[in-house]
């Protein structure tokens, strides 16, 4: 087995052999490239001190990205390389933070303090891959594994936990059973966690293909730092919709949905306000009214809380509140939506939509059909160039001002009443229609 390195990393590790420094391609770049992915960035971890990195690296540009943790990253032509002098950490007195770095001259002690096998792998092309806790078999067993005691490292650093859950999900793999153990034994230690790492992770797991499996079978560890997704957890909704509890149906509604930030955290919430809003009827069938809106409030509350950014938070929210709206397949309607969520938000509302009704209760599965026509429609309106926004509308104000209507609140009503007899079909976009009609508003 070998890897092939870029020519760029290729040379980087090859100026460092050559100043009589070890050097070596480690972390996801090799479990990636044996996986055969296309690995996303490369990392090098060498024996030379960070300051001896950039007396090598002299002709470069040198950035010192973590010079206490021994990183420097060296731009090779364009391309952000981070090499990171072998380290062993010193004690963790938070959960997260070593309180010291302390650099090392051998390589299995680096590649000991690394999280799991897969990940402690490294190459270079003199020595081939050292490979020295068993991860080449472990990523043939699609296996995440600790390396060392698996409790012992998640108390040195609780991220691990959320890293064990993201690479399960987003390569497929199962995680061993005495790390998946020490895993729900110490989820209470993401309380320490800072909520910028914890959503960096959760953020790449959900959007992973086995973002469903995870998020069954570790719903304790998500809790700690999203408790308010417990009220679903075996929630019987006791209505012929649905087969499923609050939370299963939540995590196929999650499986079925594109594949996007956006789309996964929508689908996560639509329902999540569902348990504070439920009633029952005199038949002993349970309803949800208003849930949609309570999803909201609840979904901005974790989301803030998360720090999340705040275009990611109203693309959600608005996606979560008007995830149960009827959309008909009406090409006047349709415009509008599109004028008011953008084809993105409408497609992802739709695709939010399809994907919860596929989680229904199969007899109720007819709104498929409508939603497929409604793709159609919006399809046509995009290939057509159809109006259906003022930006695209073939008068402005200014044209509307050239007809003598004095600048203020009525320009902006009229434009909506042209706005509005295109999207009807009424009058054709074109500009002396529009000005013609506009001469009979004012
Ligand atoms: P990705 O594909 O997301 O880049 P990665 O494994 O490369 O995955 P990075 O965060 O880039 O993840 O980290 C690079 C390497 O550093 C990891 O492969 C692992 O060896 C080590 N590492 C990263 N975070 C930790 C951690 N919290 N504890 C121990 N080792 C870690
Ligand atoms: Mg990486």
């Amino acid at each position: 087995m070998t890897i092939r390195l870029p020519d760029k990393v290729d040379k980087i590790i090859k100026a460092l052999c050559g100043a009589g420094y070890e050097a070596y391609a480690v972390g996801g770049c090799t479990r990636d490239s044996i996986m055969g992915l296309e690995p996303e960035d490369w990392d090098v971890t060498t024996s030379a001190l960070p300051q001896q990195v950039k007396e090598v690296f002299g002709g470069y540009r040198v950035v010192e990205t973590g010079i206490k943790h021994g990183t420097v990253t060296v731009v090779a032509d364009g391309m952000p390389i981070e090499i990171t002098t072998y380290r062993i950490d010193g004690e963790y007195a938070d959960n997260r933070h070593p309180s010291e770095v302390r650099f090392t001259r051998t390589l299995r002690e680096d590649l000991s303090r690394r999280d799991f096998t897969m990940n402690a792998i490294c190459f270079n092309p003199e020595s081939g891959i050292t490979d020295e806790f068993g991860g080449i078999s472990d990523i043939q067993k699609k296996c995440v594994r600790c390396i060392g005691e698996p409790s012992e490292r998640f108390n040195e650093d609780a991220l691990r936990i959320l890293r064990a859950l993201r690479f399960a999900s987003v390569l497929g793999f199962k995680i061993e059973k005495r790390t998946a153990e020490a895993i729900h034994l110490c989820r209470q230690l993401l309380k320490n966690i800072a909520a910028e790492r914890i959503s960096a992770e959760f953020n790449k797991l959900i959007i992973g293909d086995g973002a469903g499996e995870v998020l069954l079978e570790y719903r304790d560890v998500f809790a700690v730092f999203i408790p308010e997704i417990k009220p679903m957890f075996d929630f019987d909704q006791r209505n012929y919709h649905h087969y499923l509890d609050v939370w299963r149906h939540t995590v196929k509604v999650v499986e079925n949905s594109e594949a996007n930030k956006v789309s996964r955290l929508a689908a996560l919430f639509h329902d999540i306000g569902k348990p504070a809003v439920f009633t029952l009827d005199e038949n002993g069938v349970g309803h949800f009214k208003g849930h949609a809106k309570q999803s909201e409030i609840t979904a901005r509350n974790v989301l803030n809380r998360l720090r999340c950014d705040g275009a990611t938070i109203s693309e959600v929210c608005s996606l979560v509140l008007h995830h149960d709206d009827d959309i008909t397949p009406s090409r006047p309607l349709l415009k509008r939506w599109l004028g008011r969520y953008g084809e993105t938000g409408l497609r992802r509302l739709i695709d939010l939509k399809r994907a919860d009704n596929l989680a229904q209760s199969e007899e109720w599965r007819d709104r498929l059909t409508t939603l497929a026509e409604c793709e159609k429609i919006i399809d046509e309106i995009i290939a057509d160039d159809e109006c259906f926004s003022l930006k695209s509308l073939a008068v402005n104000g200014r044209d509307l001002m050239a007809l003598g209507i004095p600048a203020g609140a009525r320009i902006g009503e009229i434009l909506n009443e042209l706005l509005s007899a295109v999207l009807d079909g009424k009058l054709e976009n074109e500009k002396s229609t529009l000005l013609k009609y506009a001469e009979e508003l004012k």
